[in-house]
């Protein structure tokens, strides 16, 4: 079965873990190196045949027009991963809806499309939180792939259903895909992405997959492209910030090749064409 690859679009200093350090006022004068590392992915999806979604930031967007317009012309889905990668627990609901507002203009102006899909920074968005909701859904939003069901400092809801769902909320339903989870004796752990993917071996993400396909679902690849930089310049972040951002980077490209050669991958939109319908009530949670 077809599974889902995602890339969150940022440049590698616009990442939580660097928040406290790299002021967004400095963004425009630091070194880029999004181009570099976004072609070396989109030549290696070419490669193996694979089709993703990309979570643009709308600053990439306004920054860099013509790369997010190659994203769409080299056939992938063009998703908004919001304006400022501000967390949402740092943001009103007027802030919040000005930031993704803003996003999505951002993409439709670069690249003629209209986001449907949202991914929160840092997966910052919280469930019980109906503005939330009431935001994505008058801005057009159609699925939502924020809500990790883990335990974790910054981010994650554990009482969250482990398996697509809607998320209803007074103006409508939103599809909720959450970002692919293992169970190891009763206990989900990240898995498929970001530090969980760096960290663990190759045939912990296997196993992710193969228990997410048994049970009928894809599982969903998140990565970002400065993960498959070892040689991008080193912040002077706290030890912690440094490690979650910088160990193994540079497994990153030999793993996500094995991935590409494994299995068959898609963007969300192939997976689900019509978010709105898509999931039968019998398979929530
Ligand atoms: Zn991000």
């Amino acid at each position: 079965m077809k599974n889902i690859l995602t890339i969150d679009v940022e440049e590698h200093f616009q990442v939580e873990a660097f928040h406290q350090v790299i002021p967004r006022s400095s963004w425009d004068k630091r070194q880029s190196r999004l181009t570099m590392n976004l072609m070396r992915l989109l030549d290696m999806f070419d490669e193996y045949g694979a089709r993703a979604t990309f979570f643009v930031l709308g600053w990439i967007a306004d920054k860099y027009p013509n790369l997010v317009g190659m994203i769409k012309a080299r056939g992938h889905e063009l998703a908004t991963h919001g304006y400022n990668h501000e967390s949402l627990k740092r943001m009103t609901e007027s802030e919040f809806k000005s930031d993704l507002q803003r996003s999505v203009d951002a993409i439709g102006k670069a690249a003629g499309v209209k986001a449907r899909g949202f991914r929160a920074p840092t997966f910052s968005a919280d469930r019980k939180v109906e503005w939330i909701w009431e935001t994505l859904l008058a801005c057009g939003i159609e699925y939502d792939s924020s809500i990790f069901p883990i335990y974790h400092d910054l981010y994650g809801d554990p009482r969250a259903p482990r398996f697509p769902y809607f998320v209803n909320s007074g103006s409508g339903s939103i599809l909720e895909i959450p970002p692919t989870t293992y169970s190891v004796f009763g206990r989900l752990l990240p898995a498929c992405g970001g530090g969980s993917f760096r960290l663990f071996p190759y045939w912990y993400t296997k196993l992710a997959i193969q228990a997410y396909n048994e049970r009928g679902y894809p599982a969903m690849i998140y990565l970002h492209p400065w993960e498959i930089d070892p040689n991008q310049p080193r912040e002077a972040a706290g030890m912690r910030s440094r490690f979650r951002h910088y160990t193994n980077l540079q497994t990153v490209e030999r793993k996500l090749r094995r991935l590409l050669a494994s299995y068959e991958f898609g963007p969300v939109c192939d997976i689900y064409p019509h978010a709105r319908n898509s999931v039968s009530s019998g398979s929530r949670g």
